[in-house]
């Protein structure tokens, strides 16, 4: 249960040292209750305040840590019901399945497709990050030799789904080294399968029939000391999935229930008769607290909109994405190229940059602080005003770098071009296209 400020400050020195950075203990213990400051802030805190202030300051949804690697990623650590009342934190992890009576050379080849499946957007890197390896014959040979395989010749990161306790070990032997998730403790199992986690020290995935089954297990679970669980709560049914991810969030949330405080699991490829509904049922999780996502198979077709939908869903609705105020060089340009200027919201820049580069036309491109707008919107609040956009020709260091004076606006912040001829005296301002995707044909035409 979160404590209110008046309870932490009790917790702390009282010393008012200042040293956290506000006047008093008083002031950081509020600071601390409404989320706005770090434990980590005040060095003076006893190790048995920490403790009780750590637990109580702890997200509501546990966040675990998967894998190792380039591919490693975390899940869970959210604090909202909606995006929109803060953000959401670690993006939904997509897995892709693959049985252990798959032959080797196939494994190969499908892990040589799903590693190329990869998406550059607005500067980031768009991919799956987990492989699924299930047993299917209960032979732990075989679930081993693939799990190995997986983790030793991939980036990916490896869930090990098997019900046996002695496959479950074979496979934790192959490719601990990653540290793999563990799928899954259930009734029948929970014991054994709770030991492998604890003595490996690996995250377990936890699978009941309801999610009263799923808190009696969890219960279970974290009395023999583990704590990184992640919830399946057996629904195979899309209506059901989507009553059991709400409820499961609510209640932590809303209820403070620790024993569904973690982040889930969930499993399309069990839910649909074909990729496509597949791929509908994924979007659905993405959408709805979806921790990690297991699909039959990562094809770009299903997987590029989930991969979108999850970018538009995981970025910070208070802060647009950006880039940095600067001179961006694209294609060698020379004091002869032109100069282009545009807002710094990351879309317009990853659109405008990649116009230019289609075009061949070597050019300067202005990346002007706009706050994270687009032109037009930046242009209406006064972000990408003429004067503005005047001082920062001047000042970012452009008039060293080309013998010309012809600036070249966006179409859509035409009404500067006067205001900017006043601030840059002497300069042609040209007004370029409206859209981005009439630039290339705009400079080879000049
Ligand atoms: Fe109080 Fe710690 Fe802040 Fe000092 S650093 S004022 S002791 S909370």
């Amino acid at each position: 249960m979160a404590l209110t400020g008046m309870q932490i400050f009790k917790l702390l020195p009282k010393t008012n040292c200042k040293e956290c950075g506000v006047p008093t203990c008083l002031a950081f213990a509020m600071n601390l209750a409404s989320g706005k400051a770090e434990l980590d802030a005040c060095p003076y805190v006893s190790d048995e305040a920490r403790a009780q202030l750590e637990e109580a300051s702890a997200p509501p949804i546990r966040q675990v840590a998967l894998g190792k690697g380039v591919r490693a990623a975390k899940t869970g650590g959210e604090t909202v019901l909606y995006r929109h009342e803060k953000t959401f934190y670690n993006p939904t992890l997509f897995a892709g399945l693959i049985a252990s009576d798959m032959a080797v050379a196939d494994v190969e080849a499908k892990l040589k497709v799903w590693n190329a499946i990869q998406y550059e957007r607005v500067g980031l890197n768009l991919r799956p990050e987990l492989a699924a390896v299930k047993d299917v014959s209960g032979d732990k040979d075989s679930f081993a030799a693939i799990a190995k395989l997986v983790a030793e010749k991939s980036e990916f990161n490896v869930i090990l789904m098997s019900d046996n306790a002695d496959v479950m070990a074979a496979g934790i032997e192959a490719c601990g080294f990653k540290n793999p998730l563990i799928y899954a403790a259930t009734e029948a199992n929970a014991e054994a399968f709770g030991k492998l986690a604890l003595d490996n020290n690996l995250p377990l995935a936890v699978k009941a029939d309801s999610i009263d089954g799923l808190i009696a297990l969890t219960e279970k679970l974290t009395a023999m000391g583990l704590k990184d669980l992640i919830l399946d709560p057996g629904s195979r049914e899309l209506k059901q999935a989507l009553e059991d991810q709400v409820a499961l969030r609510r209640s932590a949330l809303k209820d403070s229930n620790r024993a569904v405080g973690y982040p889930t699991i969930s499993f399309p490829c069990e839910m649909a008769s074909n990729v496509d509904m597949e791929a509908l049922v994924a979007g659905m999780y993405v959408s709805k607290y979806g921790g990690i996502v297991v699909l039959s198979d990562f094809t770009a077709e299903a997987l590029f909109p989930l991969l979108l939908e999850r970018l538009n869903i995981y970025t910070d609705p208070q802060r647009p994405m950006t880039v940095e105020e600067g001179i961006f060089e694209i294609g060698n340009p020379d004091e002869n190229s032109p100069v282009l200027v545009t807002t710094n919201f990351a879309l317009t820049y990853f659109i405008v940059s990649g116009e230019v580069e289609a075009s061949k036309v070597p050019s300067w491109l202005l990346i002007k602080d706009s706050e994270g707008l687009s032109v037009l919107t930046a242009w209406a609040a006064g972000k990408f005003s003429g004067d503005d956009v005047g001082l920062f020709v001047k000042k970012c260091g452009i008039m060293d770098k080309v013998k010309h004076t012809e600036l070249i606006i966006p179409g859509y912040a035409a009404a500067i071009a006067g205001d900017v001829e006043e601030e840059l005296p002497g300069w042609t301002i040209t007004v370029g296209p409206r859209e981005s995707a009439h630039l290339a044909g705009f400079l080879k035409s000049r």
